[in-house]
């Protein structure tokens, strides 16, 4: 590729709302461009990694038995009734009608479709093992979009789905996932961890997801250092999140009046054990995102009493550094040190001094406050009509991991709890007859009678890959990207092309070469000024730049730095080819 025949688009300043590296880099370096909340457009440079990100998951897919298909965006929303999809999801999911007013949905996932054409297909025993995957568009109408393309609410998964004729062989699929994965992201040269995740109404222990570690990651995981031992703690996004904008089925109102409402009025509603929620409190604090771009927010936390039966009266207000920009996790012993060691109030957040939404989290606990009416350290003013949510999770669930936090012992008794930060890429999940069940999906087994097909489901989230590398991968001056993902493996950066007929034919002859070896090479030839030149391919992130300049070549040199080399190394021109194979 010629960079004149190409399209590059560099910034020196990343848009406003651009909170994280990654999101700022992708955006500086011109790899996505933004066309609407959570949506953006693939941009040349950005089509090039996921292009290599999707072939080397097709390889290793392909390889382990894999076959790729691709199933509609639009999908009828009858399909969706039939497993009652179609309202459990909510408002993530994305519905449109046709000229005709037949409902349909612009897929978040494939389950239906793909049990659909099992059910039609896949008839007999003989049939089984299969593995239909495809690399398609999804859209989830995400409550908070943020990140750029890391949660996007288009974006690009390959969604992968099992069919087996027992919980058995169904098990022998997952493990072939399982480790299809972990090929997959080594090559991606990830710094990554498997953990158990959720398997919500289905039980067991068959999910896995793969989590990138990264400090700006969403999600929270425990591991034992000593052990193998993984999981996330945190299940939010397994349990029915509340949207900030429904109507609230339940509120909790808790009045002006001193002591009419108590944590226990709390307590009770949550369904928590007063004695023990303190421990794995966890709060975030989400400020919607318009407000997060405007001006500081001042955001105060005000923290509720759980543990005995305090009056309201005694709220304390508090202010948990960080919060003042969008929304993070604060882990309960940050807010004790904030708080003391007795904390414990919990209430509404205060962004620009309009109220906005506080997440309470005890571990699996998802209780979103919204439509908050007042609140406060004001005496006698606190909380009227704030909605705790509902969907709540059954208090098993709660005691399961409520008390989880570092420095636990493990579940396995190997040693002491760590918790770390992680992006999840991906997430294997046994499915069992979950679907099968719900759409009839049978095969006739080895006597002829009909038994419901054992499904898994296989995700990764192919856009996402790209934040996440580059969260673990960058430096002051850009992008650094591994080969694997390279847009390009190797620029050549010729000096003052234009005007030195030996550097315009070197760069050309080496350009050829690499070429026919097969390197996917760009050659700058746009006639930049080297400082913007360099500039630009180190924000890009190409691994290995090769310099040509008429100094260097009348000694019969060439230049080589990899991006992460403090130095250049010269190399004999004669050589170069070799160099860079
Ligand atoms: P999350 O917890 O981040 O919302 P999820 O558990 O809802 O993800 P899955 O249904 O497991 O996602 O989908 C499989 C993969 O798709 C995820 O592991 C993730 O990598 C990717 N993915 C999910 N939602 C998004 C999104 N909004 N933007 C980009 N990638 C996503
Ligand atoms: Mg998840
Ligand atoms: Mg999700
Ligand atoms: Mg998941």
């Amino acid at each position: 590729m010629k960079a004149s025949q190409f399209f590059i688009s560099t910034l020196k300043e990343a848009p406003a709302d651009a909170e994280i590296t990654s999101h700022r880099l992708m955006m500086r370096a011109g790899l996505i461009k933004r066309l609407a909340a959570g949506i953006y457009t693939y941009m040349p440079m950005g089509l090039r990694v996921i292009r290599k990100v999707e072939n080397i998951i097709r390889e290793e897919m392909n390889r382990a038995g894999g076959i790729e298909m691709l199933m509609p965006v639009i999908q009828p929303a009858d399909l969706w009734q039939e497993t009652r999809r179609y309202d459990t999801m909510g408002p993530e999911l994305m519905r449109v009608r046709d000229r005709h007013d037949k409902e349909f949905v612009v897929q978040p996932t494939s389950e239906e479709v793909v049990t659909d054409i099992a059910r039609q297909e896949l008839r007999s025993y003989k049939q089984l093992p299969k593995n239909f995957y495809h690399i398609q568009t999804k859209f989830r109408d995400e409550r908070r979009p943020r990140f750029g393309i890391m949660r996007g609410r288009e974006f690009t998964m390959k969604d992968a789905y099992s069919f087996d004729r027992s919980p058995e062989a169904a098990a022998v699929s997952y493990q072939r996932m399982y480790d299809a994965y972990c090929a997959i992201f080594n090559r991606l040269g990830l710094d990554y961890r498997a953990v158990r995740a959720d398997t919500g109404a289905i039980g067991g222990d068959l999910s896995h997801e793969f989590q990138v570690i990264a400090d700006t990651g969403e999600d929270a995981l425990v591991y034992c250092p000593q052990s193998d031992y993984a999981a996330n703690i945190e299940l939010a996004e397994a349990l029915p999140l509340l949207d900030a904008r429904a109507a609230p089925t339940q509120a909790l109102a808790l009045t002006p009046t001193p002591g009419a409402s108590t944590c226990a009025d709390v307590a009770a509603f949550l369904k928590l054990p007063l004695q023990q929620t303190l421990k794995s409190l966890v709060l975030a604090c989400d400020i919607p995102a318009d407000e997060a771009a405007g001006t500081p927010a001042r955001a105060q936390v005000v923290l509720l009493l759980l543990r005995g039966d305090h009056d309201m009266n005694e709220v304390k207000v508090g202010k948990l550094p960080g919060f003042e920009h969008g929304w993070r996790f604060a882990h309960l012993r940050e807010i004790e040190a904030v708080f003391g060691s007795q904390p414990g109030y919990l209430g509404p957040v205060f962004a620009g001094g309009r109220p906005a939404g506080l997440r309470v989290i005890a571990d699996r606990t998802v209780a979103l406050m919204s439509d908050w009416v007042c609140g406060g350290n004001q005496v006698d003013t606190h909380y009227t009509g704030v909605n705790w949510g509902r969907d709540l999770p059954e208090p098993d669930l709660v005691a399961d991991i409520r008390n989880v936090v570092e420095g636990d012992r493990s579940p396995d008794g190997a040693g002491l709890l760590a918790i770390q930060r992680g992006i999840e890429v991906g997430h294997v999940f046994y499915l069992g007859t979950k679907y099968a069940k719900a759409m009839n999906a049978t095969f006739l087994d080895e006597t002829g009678k009909p038994a419901l097909m054992e499904m898994g489901c296989y995700g990764i989230g192919v856009t996402r890959l790209l934040g996440a590398s580059i969260e673990q991968r960058h430096d002051a001056r850009g992008i650094r990207w591994p080969v694997a993902m390279a847009p390009f493996s190797v620029v050549l950066c010729p000096i003052g092309m234009d005007r030195s007929e030996p550097v315009a034919q070197a760069a050309q002859q080496l350009y050829q070469q690499l070429l026919e070896a097969g390197v996917d090479v760009i050659l700058d030839d746009r006639g930049e000024r080297p400082g913007a030149m360099f500039a630009d391919w180190e924000l890009i992130g190409v691994p290995l730049r090769v310099v040509l300049s008429d100094r260097g070549l009348k000694e019969g040199q060439l230049e080589m730095q990899g991006r992460s080399d403090e130095e250049a190394v010269k190399i004999g021109a004669d050589a170069a080819l070799d160099a860079i194979l």
